[in-house]
């Protein structure tokens, strides 16, 4: 079948990542996207980056090159996309113990790390200045991130160690022409009044940051007795780093008086999806990546609709690139269309196989369960699960002073019982615990 957007063509003797540059910039002039180019086309694409991007590592990375060589292959065959299931999966231990082997084009310009979990061995990811200002920006959302064009952004996400501030101070200071106001996110000079007061005087559009942190930036607002609707700007907040249930989030839309959508990606992998007006599924981010679907016990491809794990490859990046990279995240891909006009597939999230709460009634995510809790009236904005023994102990603030507790967590428990089909021990006390420099809703312990 002919293609409808004009081919991908990459000659031999220049470097892939220039003519893939290339050739969105030509689509952007002809008025197309990769949001809404033809499938076939995406696939097309997908094909050329990928054949390009192994023959790129083949000749300038030995351990990816050891690694082809295991599946067999041959750079001088025709490349289909399904000779790439033959490619052993990259894994987080390979992050964590051959970073330097990683590295495919020396000169990093930054490299960051993973927040991970406390003692467990660190992952990093570096990028090159071109990969950075240059190629990053080549395939563009119109639809799914036009609206930030020339905003104010506030940028309240980590911007030490990890990349997850730094990767949208870019996006929107050099790809949307936004002016950022840096307020980061809980560091030492980051507290967040200082971070309202510098939202509030520069009259911030866009808040980027943790749904979590969206709260307390909130909670923090009444304690100063500022003005939501008159004292700041907020138009729509991108909500990343973090999962959140539906509930919760409607909850920050409500309090902060805007529009929200999520981000969602990792250190590794960067941007994954993108969620559109429909809040239901993030469109995959297929200019800058590849994704699969595996069952997490035999790591066979699956189909769409499917539910494995999430295995990413990535296109664009030439310092430490990705190849078939297991995510660790679970979910599955949905393809039939979406009311906002974006033709890229979305990503349905299952959450994560570790986080989930493994307790007497069954294995839950704790969105879930979070999703349940929320929409009990009366429970206020902070709580904690914990759990011990396979049993759950809901530990929650109430809304306001005057709710009558005793009440609330009777709510709570029927609730549960309802939906889970288990009877959970809940406390409504005063205050959950809470440090702004590291948020945490979900709190486990088991
Ligand atoms: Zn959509």
């Amino acid at each position: 079948m002919p293609l409808l957007t004009k081919p991908l063509q990459i000659s031999r003797d220049e470097y892939h990542l220039i003519s893939i540059q290339r050739w969105f910039q030509s689509l952007e002039e002809d008025g197309a996207s990769i949001e809404t180019m033809p499938r076939e086309d995406v696939r097309e694409y997908h094909r050329v980056a990928i054949q390009h991007l192994l023959s790129y590592v083949w000749e300038h990375n030995p351990f990816y090159r050891d690694r082809l060589q295991m599946a067999g292959y041959d750079p001088e065959t025709e490349f289909q996309i399904n000779n790439l299931r033959d490619v052993p999966f990259l894994v987080k231990d390979d992050l964590r113990n051959h970073y330097k082997e990683l590295v495919t084009k020396k000169k990093l310009a930054h490299i960051c790390k993973s927040t991970g979990t406390t003692g467990s061995k660190p992952s990093y990811i570096g990028h090159t200045m071109d990969e950075l200002y240059s190629y990053y920006f080549a395939p563009k959302y119109p639809t799914l991130m036009g609206g930030v064009k020339n905003k104010v952004v506030a940028n309240a996400l980590p911007y030490e160690m990890s990349s997850s501030a730094l990767t949208f101070h870019h996006e929107f200071q050099h790809l949307l022409n936004c002016t950022i106001l840096p307020v980061g996110k809980g560091g030492a000079y980051s507290e967040p009044e200082i971070a309202l007061q510098f939202m509030k005087d520069w009259e911030a559009e866009i808040l980027v940051t943790t749904p979590s942190y969206a709260i307390l930036l909130h909670e923090q607002a009444q304690a100063l007795q500022l003005d939501i609707q008159n004292d700041f700007t907020l138009k729509h907040i991108f909500l990343t780093g973090e999962g959140t249930s539906h509930y919760f989030r409607k909850r920050i839309e409500l309090l902060w008086g805007c529009t929200s959508t999520i981000l969602f990606g990792s250190l590794e992998a960067m941007l994954v999806g993108l969620e559109c007006v429909e809040q239901d599924g993030f469109h995959l981010a297929e200019g800058h990546l590849y994704v699969e679907i595996v069952d997490e016990e035999t790591l066979e491809p699956l189909e769409a609709g499917q539910q494995g794990e999430i295995v990413v490859t990535t296109l664009l990046r030439e310092g430490m690139p990705l190849v078939r990279y297991r995510t660790g995240d679970i979910g599955f891909i949905e393809e039939s269309g979406c009311a906002c006009g974006v033709s890229l597939p979305k990503l349905c999230l299952r959450g994560r196989n570790i986080e989930q709460i493994k307790i007497e009634s069954g294995e839950f995510s704790p969105f879930y369960l979070e999703n349940i809790l929320m929409q009990v009236d009366g429970v206020g904005n902070w709580y904690r699960f914990i759990v011990k023994d396979r049993l759950l102990k809901v530990e929650v603030e109430p809304f306001h002073e005057n709710i009558d507790r005793e009440l609330l967590a009777e709510q709570i428990n029927s609730s549960f019982e309802f939906h889970i089909n288990m009877d959970c021990d809940v406390e409504v006390v005063e205050k959950v615990l809470r440090n702004p420099g590291k948020v945490k809703r979900v709190w486990l312990e088991k």
